[in-house]
């Protein structure tokens, strides 16, 4: 059967073919595939080695058994919407009526997709901070969306605040800030988040804000750009349940903001997936509602694994930028002697055993060269793994 022509040219323009026609996959599914097929340790995608709390668990059994089987509310079950608003306002005093200002979806990637098709057009610009996380560009292509960015640059990764108001213009729709951010693993801070929302307002633009890893802040506390003054009404918020609660495979997702930009994302996205799953939804509720130390022990376990794995690799000859939150370290192979990242993660299975993500990966085909030599690994593993990962990675000085 012959499927090219119009899906052809779609799917290339979201950078799902490659040049050849070819239908290329994400880099995540890329490299574990890899890590497979050679042993290796996967510092590539970034999902834990380990579950998360039992609390949470036992409810997702519970509920399976109780018989939550069939389709949730199209909005999300209710114990999980009031969940969301009463997390939001205990955490940062952010108040949304959970009928209405709350929307749970099929992890934050089907929030993304939902936000971005419901609210731009063709020829819309959305703007977002380079290196991004892939699926941002590939669904701005595929709603027709023209995708504009700022750089984030080595080492502290923030944007320039003279690149970025030249960046937003009349013509910018969206403003998708990723706060903590992948594959970087910084924090905007509060100047930076200010002149978000000031040119916001002054071009008419929302802001959508991807948070899923709210709850990872090792070094300052998390400031949603939705406190900031006058943002909430233009902000869609957006988190999941994946990485705080280490269920990555659960899918379960959300978003806040005023009614009706939630009315106009869920007319998309009962298109999408319609619902997702009902026994997960009341066990993220059960983890949503968990006392506060466990928050703070999920932050402080995984930023000892972010200090492990940076000495290593500062121990092994790379460069290594401090990440302050997330899952994921940036490090230059410069300085080994590799230039090309991307040829260098290729080679690096066969050299060590181990897998990490070139960080071209998240960048536009015309700024590749400016990421070339960096790698992204992630951390969130446990701390054998990484051990050995590190005693790997200590045998590319002397091969
Ligand atoms: N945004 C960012 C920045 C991510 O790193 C990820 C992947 N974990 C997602 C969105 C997707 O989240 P989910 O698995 O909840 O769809
Ligand atoms: N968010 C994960 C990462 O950045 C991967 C998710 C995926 O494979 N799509 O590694």
């Amino acid at each position: 059967m012959n499927v090219s022509g119009s899906w052809q040219r779609a799917a290339r323009g979201a950078m799902l073919l490659g040049a050849d026609g070819a239908l290329s996959t994400t880099i995540f599914t890329e490299m574990s595939a890899l890590a497979a097929a050679t042993g290796s340790i996967n510092l590539g995608q970034g999902f834990p080695d380990e579950d998360g709390p039992d609390e949470v668990l036992d409810s997702a059994r519970q509920a399976i058994s109780d018989g939550i089987n069939q389709y949730p509310p199209g909005r999300g079950m209710p114990v999980l919407r009031e969940a969301i608003a009463a997390h939001q306002e205990r955490f940062y005093g952010l108040r949304y009526d959970p009928d209405r200002e709350v929307l749970v979806t099929a992890g934050a990637t089907e929030a993304l997709a939902a936000t971005i098709l419901a609210l731009t057009q063709s020829g819309d610009e959305v703007l977002t901070f380079e290196p991004f996380y892939d699926s941002y560009g590939a669904i701005a292509a595929l709603g027709g969306a023209t995708h504009t960015t700022v750089a984030l640059r080595w080492p502290d990764f923030q944007p320039d605040a003279d690149e970025l108001r030249a960046a937003v213009t009349d013509r910018t729709r969206l403003i998708l800030i990723n706060n903590p951010h992948n594959p970087t693993g910084a924090q905007f801070d509060a100047e930076t988040l200010a002149l978000i929302v000031e040119l916001a307002q002054q071009h008419g633009a929302l802001i959508v804000t991807d948070e899923v890893y709210e709850h990872l802040a090792f070094d300052r506390p998390h400031i949603p750009v939705a406190t900031l003054p006058g943002a909430a009404e233009r902000t869609i918020t957006i988190s999941s349940g994946g990485k705080t609660f280490s269920a990555t495979g659960w899918k379960i997702g959300w978003i806040t903001a005023a009614a009706e930009l939630i009315d106009a994302i869920l007319a998309v996205k009962q298109f999408l997936t319609f619902v997702n799953g009902a026994p997960f939804q009341p066990a993220i509720a059960v983890g949503l509602g968990l006392p506060d130390a466990f928050f703070a022990t999920a932050a402080a376990t995984l930023r000892d694994k972010r200090d492990l794995l940076m000495a290593g690799l500062r121990e092994a000859g790379f460069a290594v930028a401090r990440p302050s939150a997330g899952y994921f370290v940036i490090a230059d192979a410069a300085p080994l002697g590799y230039a090309d990242a991307a040829e260098f993660c290729r080679l690096l299975p066969g050299l060590i055993g181990v897998v990490g993500i070139p960080v071209s990966a998240f960048v536009l085909e015309e700024h590749r060269s400016e990421y070339s030599s960096l790698v992204r690994f992630a951390y969130c593993k446990r701390a054998t793994v990484l051990d050995d990962a590190v005693d790997r990675l200590s045998r590319l000085r002397s091969p």
